[in-house]
């Protein structure tokens, strides 16, 4: 089956007031006053630049900030793979323009034609270029289908909000191909597929079986605090533990730089375990949601980009189910 567009037009009913509010919940941010990057604003131009890792292997690494009109919501990591007959594409990025220059970024380094185009999970800085692409390559887990069916529009609109005009024309286009764990060959190019969960309820990890490379999507942050809108930290957890079997050579985490190691991994684990344990003891003493959100990040996080923001946004996703599962135990 073929993609399909989402209808785009306002649901005038309290739906869409609610999924908008939702949105607003899940991708707080605040727009940035005016910065460096406007230069850019005037043209749109994302100013995407492939870097090869590996042979056949390119990633476009986005920053580590919040969603914002200065960097037109570039702040994720896309990547693709030049096989012998066809190029795969990891993650679409965050509009309509990003996709448009990304397929251009792909032409100017091979002729072969994007045959796949893969969301590792449905949020909006991954999945909203794939309008730019032909409906017939855009593929995802089950899941992440459904969760864009359903979030789609709440997701596009908050990201109207967040970064403005960079989003004109955007639409939500699902991903028709369902993807599953295993081995897939495409363009003459072996993959292995991860089917995860923990970031999202459908997460994917997609190793590159020739070269050693694992784009890790969103289950893998690196130098920048995790976002948790949808997160269960304990299958979070477990797919860090699945990961780290995986016999990479270099890993590409959704947020951050790319690393030859699994230091990326032993953070994202650090960082989350911490993040359950401050949670759950902050609701066993009974702490409220304010006391929560003025508790401070440890040092030891420091380097991680947003760390303070996300603690706070986390406590807000996460804090009332950890006061339910308190109360139950009491
Ligand atoms: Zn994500």
């Amino acid at each position: 089956m073929i993609g399909s567009r989402l209808p785009v037009r306002r649901r005038s009913s309290r739906v869409a007031i609610a999924t908008a509010l939702a949105a607003l919940a899940l991708f707080a941010g605040l727009p940035a006053a005016s910065s460096p990057a406007a230069a850019q604003q005037t043209s749109f131009d994302y100013r995407l630049a492939p870097q090869r890792i590996a042979d056949g292997v390119y990633v476009l690494i986005g920053s580590t900030e919040d969603f914002s009109p200065a960097n037109g919501g570039n702040i994720v990591n896309a990547g693709f793979i030049v096989g012998s007959e066809g190029v795969i594409v990891i993650d679409s990025g965050p509009s309509l323009r990003y996709g448009e220059q990304l397929r251009r970024a792909i032409a100017a380094v091979t002729p072969l034609p994007v045959v796949l185009v893969i969301n590792t999970h449905h949020h909006p800085d991954h999945v909203l270029g794939n309008q730019a692409f032909p409906p017939a390559t855009l593929a995802a887990l089950p899941g992440t289908r459904s969760a864009l069916e359903t979030e789609g529009e709440a997701l596009l609109e908050n990201m109207y909000r967040l970064t403005g005009e960079w989003m004109r024309g955007t639409e939500t286009v699902l991903p028709g191909r369902a993807l599953a764990a295993g081995p897939l060959e495409i363009g003459r190019r072996r993959l292995e597929l991860f089917v995860l969960a923990g970031h999202t309820d459908a997460d994917l990890a997609v190793l590159d079986v020739a070269t050693g490379t694992l784009f890790a999507g969103d289950i893998v942050f690196w130098n920048r605090a995790p976002t948790t809108p949808h997160a269960d930290i304990a299958q979070w957890l477990q797919a860090l533990e699945r990961l780290e079997r995986v016999p990479f050579k270099q890993l590409v985490p959704g947020h951050g730089p790319v690393a030859t190691d699994a230091m990326p991994i032993a953070q994202t684990r650090s960082y989350l375990a911490w993040l359950e344990r401050t949670l759950r003891e902050g609701a066993e003493q009974g702490l409220d949601m304010t006391e929560m959100l003025e508790q401070e990040v440890p040092a030891r996080f420091g380097t991680l980009d947003g760390a303070a923001a996300e603690f706070r946004r986390s406590v807000i996703h996460l804090y009332p189910a950890a006061e339910r599962a308190a109360l139950r135990s009491r």
